[in-house]
């Protein structure tokens, strides 16, 4: 597998506090990875220490397979030290700023980026008078000008309203379709569930799990849950009584039924019937925000 990021016990220190504490982190090739913390978790400092924006304390950190980090960072683009936008200008004056100024080659590269970015009709408006997802974009557009591979977003959402959020969406999907792979922070789970395939969570600087899309959609599904004394014939009267073979079996006699989610009670009365002593039975499962929040939670009482 092909590592495009790997940090080994990568960890930053402010004013003798580990605000990014030994993390490993691992984003493959193609990943939408989709870092996920509370404000003030250390997002933004860990995105810094990879893009070379602020030295480790501690740790080593790996790009494309390589510790020369100096020649790989060329291969990232980012938006996390803003750059800067000049107001007075259009988006094509802006990016043409920026071609002379990073010295690239390609004629058609602006033109491609405009498109790609949704600004390609912007004409003479002035970036001043664009709106926030227009700039959002735009900023975007400039850390496309060197074609990186790996592409860091710090919360490019923020502040953003409902069609702004959805532009970004489709524009990060269409430049992973093009190959680049993706880090984007955010501290709202629901939104990045739209389009991440692997997610990091963390917390008071510690990278506290890393799981990918289909390990998240198991943890939340819905279901009953339900803790028995024989969970052969309580499989038999789900398939006879209920009708569904929509369940798993885990250990300790639980078994988690997807079906029926809305008759708990009826579910109950069935066991019953059949025999089957029920030594609990609930709904379990939530929403992605759900889930993140009593991860959070749970991590704060530790
Ligand atoms: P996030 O991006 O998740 O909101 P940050 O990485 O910005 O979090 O901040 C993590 C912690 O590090 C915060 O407590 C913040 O105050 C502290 N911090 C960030 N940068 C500095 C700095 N340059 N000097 C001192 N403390 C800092």
């Amino acid at each position: 597998m092909e590592y495009v990021l790997q940090t080994n016990n990568l960890s930053k220190v402010y004013a003798g506090k580990y605000v990014v504490d030994h993390v490993n982190m691992n984003i493959k090739r193609g990943d939408i990875y989709g870092f996920i913390g509370k404000n003030g978790a250390g997002k933004t400092t860990l995105i810094r220490l990879i893009a070379g924006l602020a030295l480790p304390t501690q740790g080593d950190i790996q790009l494309f397979g390589s510790t020369g980090l100096d020649e790989q960072r060329r291969r990232i683009g980012t938006t996390i030290e803003n750059p800067a936008l000049y107001p007075s200008m259009t988006a094509r004056q802006n990016l043409e700023y920026y071609v002379r100024l990073y010295g690239i080659p390609e004629k058609d590269a602006v033109d491609n980026i405009l498109e790609l970015v949704g600004l390609e009709n912007t004409n003479k408006k002035k970036s001043k008078n664009f709106s926030l997802g227009m700039k959002q974009r735009l900023s975007i557009a400039i850390s496309l000008l060197g074609n990186p591979d790996f592409l860091m977003l710090d919360e490019p959402t923020n502040g953003l309203d409902p069609f702004g959020i959805k532009q970004m969406r489709e524009l990060l999907l269409e430049l992973n379709k093009k190959g680049i792979t993706i880090l984007i922070s955010s501290h709202i789970l629901g939104e990045l569930s739209k389009i991440a395939t692997v997610y990091g969570i963390i917390n008071n600087g510690v990278l506290v799990e890393e799981f990918n899309k289909n390990d998240l959609e198991e943890r939340c599904k819905r279901c009953i849950k339900i803790k028995v004394d024989d969970t052969r014939k309580a499989i038999t009267i789900i398939e006879d009584k209920l009708s569904t073979v929509e369940f798993d079996v885990l250990p300790d006699n639980i078994i988690r039924l997807f079906s029926h989610t809305e008759q708990v009670s009826e579910v109950n009365k069935q066991l019953v019937l059949g025999d089957v002593a029920v030594e609990s039975i609930a709904l379990a499962g939530q929403d992605l925000e759900g889930y993140f929040v009593e991860l959070m939670e749970g991590k704060d009482n530790d």
